[in-house]
């Protein structure tokens, strides 16, 4: 798909007919902030940035775009880790901030409509006024948007009481790659009508259509939420805890995530904070317990009833929300701060809970090998999701990505937890899919963008581009 310039200057005048001049960007030095990702590994020059307005704004720039077989990247919040949000040389970067509204009791008093540019943050913000929850919740808040989390299928430390982001789809409109506008954004909660298409383009990460809205589910408030955080001597021991928290809370937890040690020490030295917890141990457990309904108990008892063998050095707890917050810091800091010390090699994968240790053992012998390597373990230890982050790495290391990937699939887990596959992960999906499951993604990727304009080589390579 060469451009030739005269095209170029051609789709730039059409698009700049479509969105106006305001909003078509060609200036290198505006144009910069969006080539470039949070991991700072991802990013090339993009042809211009395009900010539509409206679903028909989308659909006429992807019109134009297919006509010109001129390539297009769709971009939120551009918080995405896996370098599936940024251009590739000479992409159409469409924007999408612009699409922010949110209408609260639209049909469905337990619904919200937000537009795909809307942030977390405001999401979470319109649900709160309207006296209910929106149930996710991930540092990247103020920045990541609806569009991002529902092709992402975002998830974060919540989601192991309320599932990822298409958990909370009541409904979708999205544009495909030819133009074509769908929409399901009825107010009802069950809908099996025929397929649910909604569900195929959660997660579909750019490639299959351009999200413009959804209708997002909503919870009434629990009554508490109280955080506790716990020391583990090793992966064995937080594994047994987990297990046990998880049998003994039931829904009732919320979120527990893991930290290891020298994340804690890079967020203690970052942010200048005190170590958390009286002793120093291998792996930190932060969690969050919800109280449902007045009467329930207090929490935080609830927790000593199950954990009984547990020192009073090894556990903390907090229920006022300075306590919470604080408690949470060491866990919500750590991108921040490994980011502060340069470019993070990241990789986002989940395991069968059992084999976690397994795992952690083996990534510590085969880094042994890689002195420069400094290595951070986090991630939502409830499900398995664990976010290996290396700092010394330079650039693209294959070796490294094959190592830590194929070990995880050696081990039945999966090479992609929340994250995305986008670029980073594009050349191992074969690891943890079969071929007739690669064979059926090109097949959907061709019938839904005939042409490959959208989000082209990310997730799944099409055989004839490599
Ligand atoms: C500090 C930090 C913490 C994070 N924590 C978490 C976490 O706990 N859990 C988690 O899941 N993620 C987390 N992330 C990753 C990131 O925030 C999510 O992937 C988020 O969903 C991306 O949203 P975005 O709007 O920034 O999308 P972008 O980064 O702009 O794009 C991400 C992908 O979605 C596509 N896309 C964006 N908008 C649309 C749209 N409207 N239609 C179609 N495709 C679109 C892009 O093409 C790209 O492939 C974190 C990131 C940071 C920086």
């Amino acid at each position: 798909l060469a451009t030739p310039v005269e095209m170029d200057t051609d789709v730039l005048q059409l698009l700049a007919k479509v969105v106006g001049r305001d909003d078509l960007i060609v200036d290198r030095d505006l144009m910069g902030a969006y080539e470039t990702d949070a991991t700072g590994r991802f990013g090339e020059r993009a042809l211009c940035i395009v900010r539509p307005s409206s679903s028909d704004e989308v659909a006429d720039v992807l019109k134009v775009c297919g006509r010109a077989s001129t390539r297009v990247v769709i971009q939120g919040g551009n918080t995405g880790l896996a370098g599936g949000g940024v251009p590739c040389d000479g992409e159409v970067v469409v924007r999408m901030d612009h699409l922010n509204e949110i209408a609260s009791h639209e049909g469905d008093p337990w619904h919200l409509v937000a537009g795909a540019g809307a942030t977390l943050a405001e999401v979470r913000e319109a649900a709160r006024k309207a006296g209910l929850e929106f149930a996710l919740d991930f540092p990247a808040r103020d920045s990541a948007t609806v569009g991002g989390m529902v092709a992402t299928n975002a998830a974060g430390p919540t989601a192991l009481r309320w599932g990822p982001m298409r958990a909370q789809l009541a409904g979708l409109e999205a544009v495909t790659a030819t133009g074509a506008v769908l929409s399901r954004l009825v107010p009802v909660s069950k809908d099996n009508a025929g397929y649910d298409w909604p569900a195929l383009i959660a997660g579909s990460e750019g490639t299959l259509a351009v999200v413009t809205r959804a209708r997002l589910r909503l919870h009434t408030p629990p009554a508490a939420r109280d955080v506790f955080m716990i020391g583990a001597a090793n992966y064995d021991d937080a594994v047994g805890l987990t297990s046990c928290l998880r049998s003994g809370l039931g829904s009732r937890l919320e979120a527990l995530d893991f930290i290891d040690r020298p994340s804690v020490e890079l967020v203690c030295a970052t942010r200048r904070l005190r170590e958390p917890l009286p002793a120093t141990h291998g792996v930190y457990l932060v969690g969050t317990v919800l109280t449902e309904h007045e009467g329930d108990g207090p929490a935080l008892e609830l927790l000593a009833r199950e954990l009984p063998d547990l020192p009073d050095e090894a556990i903390v707890g907090a229920v006022d929300g300075a306590g919470r917050r604080r408690l949470w810091e060491y866990r919500e800091a750590i991108n921040e701060a490994l980011r502060a010390r340069g470019e993070v090699h990241k990789y986002d994968v989940s395991l069968p809970l059992q084999r976690l240790p397994s795992f952690a053992a083996g990534l510590t012998e085969d880094l042994a090998r890689r002195p420069e390597l400094a290595v951070y373990l986090y991630g939502h230890l409830g499900d398995g999701n664990v976010h290996v982050n290396l700092l010394g790495v330079t650039g693209f290391d294959r070796a490294l990505d094959d190592l830590i990937l194929e070990r995880v699939a050696s081990l039945g887990g999966s090479i992609d937890a929340e994250h995305g596959v986008g670029l980073a992960k594009r050349d191992h999906l074969g690891l943890t899919r079969t071929d007739a499951e690669l064979a059926l993604m090109r097949d959907v990727k061709r019938m839904l963008d005939p042409v490959g304009i959208l989000g082209s080589g990310r997730v799944v390579v099409s055989e004839e581009r490599p």
